[in-house]
């Protein structure tokens, strides 16, 4: 590499929420921050609604392993641009599970009362929105209503949605064009520009490595990549910081420590291990309208384009009588009214054992007016295990938005009984009285997941846990994880909100730390990001 080589403080891989809030309390308490983002740096007015190639999936990333795929956002702003923005607190027993040796997974100082304060940060921050059921769409009043029919209760879902903005048009996989979604790019991230931050798109860190520089701890290599094509790069370059924030997500951040294992050494071998994809489990039920009104008491309006399906948010409803910690484990779960779009509609099995082809297949999307998607959030055994890293990135890209990782997924029998046990209970709740039929979710023979977890994850047991209770990498000093794949287990909720939560802590504990690790900062409480836009600098 030839030319001084650049420096920076703190040096954040990734911009979803473990990126940005670190990049934020780090710039604001007065350090130095660059931030490298593998995807594009589009602006509110830049998305789209619209499902032609080139458009939403400039932004998406769908990630083919073996035995799981995984959506995961890629642009700036991460996953939290193009996510659904339900936001909820996880319950007191998962922070209390324990492994199969009976040993608590999460670290001891991590429970649901510790995280709390946190989660009431992010919640002001975001801020986080109370849905009322003038808010949740007609779907979600479906299932609040078979619910109750089963003898269940079911409540809107909080999301992280400004309702008064929201149009309600259900195109939040695109990115909000409304600035109503109250992603990244609302908040944290303009907020961290505000204090000085810097932010560098399509800029994909391949590794890190020791720094030469006197004072500087690592060395940080990336290459630009082409924003026509995401697999041709056109340059490249190393930066040296004194802490760098590893938050590329639990799809990537494996990936990139494992290829910098040779110049790091000593890294942990927790590190690529014990994967979840957050026991997400999608099925669907196809609804009998005449029951539906005749045993629900609904009716959808008429005249409402596309008899009102696919208007609204995409989660709505949601109950959570499953999620009580007397129940045994793995029979706990969230079971979720969510909202795929069109584009999925060849995924449901039309016969028991799943059919791509044929007349039950056509028959089924004939009806896909009637479809409710439910989500169940259940307790999985984290039994991924990435392979080795590619070449470059985290992942084989096919072409943009098609890619493949080196992730195999292999649930223990516990996992397919917690599913199982899920898949009963929604069965039981649609078929009450044959207001639906329940179908699964299973032309595809891998698992599917918008929540990936766990793959570089915090805890007590150096055998277990990629990094100290502090996200500090162990053997590290000055490495730091704050992503989804810090997470030590998957949640029976929607992750991003207890993401966001333990990012807010671990970047307390890096702003203390920040000053032994030769940055100077204000160690004092930095003051809450607000509400901003963030914009491209011309
Ligand atoms: C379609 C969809 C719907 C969702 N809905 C919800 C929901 O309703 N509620 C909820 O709680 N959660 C939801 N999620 C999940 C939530 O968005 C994620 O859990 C959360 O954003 C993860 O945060 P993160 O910081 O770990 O990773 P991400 O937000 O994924 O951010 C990681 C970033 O790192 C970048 N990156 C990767 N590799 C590199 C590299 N080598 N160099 C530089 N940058 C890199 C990526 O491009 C990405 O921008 C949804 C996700 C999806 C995809």
């Amino acid at each position: 590499m030839s030319g001084p080589i650049e420096t920076t403080d703190v040096l954040v891989i990734g911009s979803g929420p473990g990126g940005a809030i670190p990049a934020y309390r780090l710039a604001a308490a007065g350090a130095k921050v660059v931030i490298l983002e593998r995807g594009p740096w589009l602006e509110t007015r830049e998305f789209t609604h619209d499902l032609r190639i080139d458009t939403y999936t400039r932004i998406i990333d769908y990630i083919t392993g073996n035995g799981v795929s995984v959506v995961a956002g890629n642009c700036v702003g991460g996953s939290s641009v193009v996510y659904f923005a339900g936001a909820l607190r996880a319950p007191t027993f998962v922070f209390d599970r324990r492994d199969t040796a009976g040993d608590r997974i999460w670290p001891k100082d991590v429970t649901r009362s510790a995280l709390d304060p946190w989660y009431d940060l992010v919640e002001e921050t975001l801020p986080v929105a109370q849905q009322t059921w003038d808010d949740v769409p007609y779907p979600g009043g479906v299932w609040a209503a078979a619910c109750h029919n089963a003898g269940h209760t079911c409540n809107p879902v909080p999301v992280a949605v400004d309702l008064a903005e929201c149009t309600n048009c259900n195109w939040m996989l695109n990115g909000c064009r409304f600035g109503a979604k109250r992603s990244m790019l609302l908040n944290y991230l303009p907020a961290a520009v505000a204090h000085g931050a810097e932010i560098r798109p399509l800029h994909e860190v391949q590794s890190i490595s020791r720094a030469l520089t006197t004072g500087y701890r690592y060395a940080v290599d990336y290459m630009t990549v082409d924003e026509g094509d995401y697999r041709v790069s056109d340059g490249g370059g190393r930066i040296e910081a004194k802490i760098v924030v590893v938050a590329a997500g639990a799809m990537a951040t494996p990936v990139l420590l494992q290829r910098s294992s040779p110049f790091l050494g000593n890294l942990p071998s927790a590190v690529g291990r014990y994967f979840s994809p957050n026991g997400d489990r999608v099925s669907m039920a196809l609804m009998d309208e005449r029951k539906v009104h005749s045993v629900l008491g609904l009716e959808r309006k008429p005249g409402v384009a596309y008899d009102a399906f696919p208007i609204g948010k995409p989660i709505g409803s949601m109950t959570y009588d499953f999620l009580d910690g007397a129940r045994r484990a793995g029979e706990r779960y969230g079971l979720q009214q969510i909202y795929f779009p069109t584009i999925t509609n060849i995924l449901p099995e039309a016969t028991p054992g799943g059919d791509w082809f044929g007349p039950a297949k056509k028959h089924l999307t004939d009806r896909w007016r009637s479809w409710l998607t439910i989500l169940a959030m259940c307790e999985d055994g984290n039994e991924g295990t990435f392979g080795s890293p590619p070449p470059t990135g985290a992942f084989i890209r096919a072409d943009s938005a098609a890619a493949v990782t080196t992730l195999s997924y292999q649930p223990t029998n516990a996992t397919l009984r917690a599913w199982a046990s899920s898949d009963a209970a929604v069965k039981k709740i649609i078929e009450k009285d044959g207001v639906g039929e329940h179908l699964g979710w299973t032309a595809t023979r891998n698992y599917l997941s918008a929540h990936p977890l766990s793959s570089c994850r915090i805890g007590d047991d150096a055998a277990t846990s990629a990094c100290e209770p502090s996200h500090q990498l162990r053997g590290h000093p000055g490495l730091y994880v704050t992503d989804g794949s810090s997470v030590p287990t998957s949640l029976c909720v929607n992750p991003s909100l207890t993401i966001a939560a333990l990012a807010e802590r671990a970047s307390r504990s890096i702003v203390k730390q920040a000053g032994a690790l030769g940055v100077r900062v204000n160690t004092g409480q930095t003051p809450p990001p607000g509400s901003g836009s963030l914009r491209r600098p011309r």
